[in-house]
């Protein structure tokens, strides 16, 4: 093994990125700049019935926008870099045939002509028995020459590779010493189907070998498959790689997170409007941790203290709420016109979908920016704060018109009398009283306290004749950018609304 450390992920297009996929390629990817490596990204597609071009490009899309591409393998539908592909193994056939031929001409390999019927009735003799599954071996002891007699004669065999027994043992980085018998495994191991088409255990030797791998980082999940791979890799003569299993991810009921169960695809983030930044920030947290107290780090910082040994055994619960507001931050350090443009593709789509009434201008995005910016802990949360600017026409809602404490009747008394406030003109000039908040909001409070009112209730029930809705960017701002004749024709609305109830 040369001096250069090169690691990899080696993800299957059976389904969308998958947020478990994306952990595993940034701790790669870290693992590899704090070492001065290379990070390989290899396609494993293997699996044709339920590997897709779409799911490939999604991946290979995530990668990109999470600034996760590879330095060296695919990095598009058309694009592979680095010299020891291909790098995608359905473009390998060829290689694994190759191999396999090595370790049956070795005698490490041999044909199994069990039909699936007859595998079939074995795995459900060993289930009655409450025995785990495993092949019983029978055509380990067909003698040479009689099998390639029979597959020259056109007999269908699979090819399995001879299971040694013995206890494997697995030096862990993250999990230390692991140690499985080989009788666990269930029996010897099919590398190549009756088709001749190559099995996973197999593949990903055969190209972590080919590929020059030496670290192999990746989910627990595949820990239990380790020792099949150490086998093949002692079968091979080819040195071992060092291992390091990550923790499952967990839902916080500390079950599995799975994609049937929750939210695991990385385009359904990106779609809800949490950055790139944090969604890397939090990945790094899923099973690492910084040592201090630090919570808010760009992928640099992380990069500067990334180590294995501080990755945990325990599985790391995913924790939405600790995503959304790491999220936050992420959004208030964003400048101006970074956040911006983030925003824009988010009212476009509104715009587009109906759920704001037009589009949007860089003018209107840009004078929402200081109201919003400390309470959208998503991008999307931005629209549902501000969608009433964009509305022509509101329907008010009988029910959040009336605060809580309040009968209708109040309601439509305080909307009556804060109207002229809210109309007339005040102070330097002709600037009307929303022009010049602090004096309106004086006055508005001075008209409640004569009347009896919390001033909250009367600005809950000015909030919803405005905007429609109780949660908002500040009232007297959110007004103003509506303007004076938005807001008293949408008071006039609720009066009469109130009127009508
Ligand atoms: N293709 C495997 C998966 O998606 C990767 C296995 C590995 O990293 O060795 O789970």
């Amino acid at each position: 093994m040369s001096g250069e450390m090169r690691v990899r992920i080696a993800p299957s297009p059976t389904g969308p990125f998958h947020i478990g996929t994306a952990r595993t390629a940034l701790f790669n990817l870290l693992y590899a700049r704090a070492n001065g490596g290379t990070y390989i990204v290899r396609v494993e597609d293997t699996d044709t019935a339920r590997s897709t071009a779409e799911h490939e490009a999604d991946i290979l899309e995530g990668l990109r926008w999470l600034g996760l591409e590879a330095d060296e393998g695919v990095v598009s539908a058309n694009e592979e870099r680095g010299g020891r592909g291909p790098y995608r193994q359905s473009a390998r056939s060829a290689r694994y045939a190759e191999v396999a031929a090595q370790l049956y001409a070795a005698g490490l390999a041999y044909y199994c002509f069990c039909t699936s019927a007859e595998l079939d009735a074995e795995r459900s003799a060993r289930e009655k028995a409450k025995l785990p599954p495993r092949y019983s071996g029978r055509c380990a002891g067909i003698a040479a020459d009689e099998a390639a007699r029979r597959v020259a004669a056109g007999e269908s065999a699979a090819l399995r590779f001879r299971i040694k027994p013995g206890v494997v043992v697995i030096d862990d980085l993250v999990r230390g010493r692991v140690e499985i018998d080989a009788e666990a495994l269930g029996g010897d191991l099919v590398i190549l189907r009756a088709d001749g088409s190559p099995l996973y255990h197999f593949t990903v030797v055969v190209d972590d070998a080919d590929m020059g791998i030496t670290h192999v980082i990746r989910g627990e999940d595949h820990l239990s498959n380790t020792p099949k791979h150490i086998l093949l890799f002692e079968a091979l003569g080819v040195a071992l790689p060092k291992f390091a299993h990550l923790p499952l991810i967990l839902n916080p009921d500390r079950t599995k997170m799975s994609k049937r169960k929750s939210q695991t695809a990385i385009s359904d983030y990106r779609a809800e409007g949490f950055l790139k930044e944090a969604i890397i920030n939090f990945l790094a947290l899923l099973g690492w941790s910084t040592g201090s107290e630090d919570e808010v780090l760009s992928v640099e910082e992380i990069q500067g203290r990334f180590s294995l040994e501080h990755v945990q055994k325990a599985g790391a619960v995913f924790d939405r709420t600790r995503l959304e507001w790491i999220n936050g931050q992420w959004i208030r350090k964003l400048t101006h016109d970074d956040l911006l443009a983030r925003l824009r593709p988010f009212y476009d789509r509104a715009a587009a979908d109906g759920r704001i009434g037009r589009p949007a201008t860089d003018d209107e995005i840009a004078a929402l920016l200081p109201l919003i910016r400390e309470r959208i802990p998503l991008l999307s949360s931005a629209i549902e704060l501000t969608d009433f600017l964009f509305l022509d026409a509101l329907q008010h809602d009988p029910a959040l018109l009336v605060p809580k404490r309040w009968e209708a009747a109040t309601a439509r008394a305080a909307l009556e009398a804060a109207r002229p406030l809210i109309a007339d003109g005040i102070g330097e000039g002709d600037a009307p009283l929303l022009d010049a908040p602090d004096a309106l909001e004086a006055k508005l409070r001075t008209l409640a306290e004569e009347q009896g009112w919390k001033a909250g209730d009367l600005f809950m029930a000015l909030r919803a004749a405005a905007t429609g809705r109780t949660a908002t960017p500040p009232l007297f701002d959110s007004m103003r950018l509506l303007g004076r004749a938005a807001v008293l024709t949408r008071i006039d609305q609720a009066i009469a609304v109130l009127r009508a109830a």
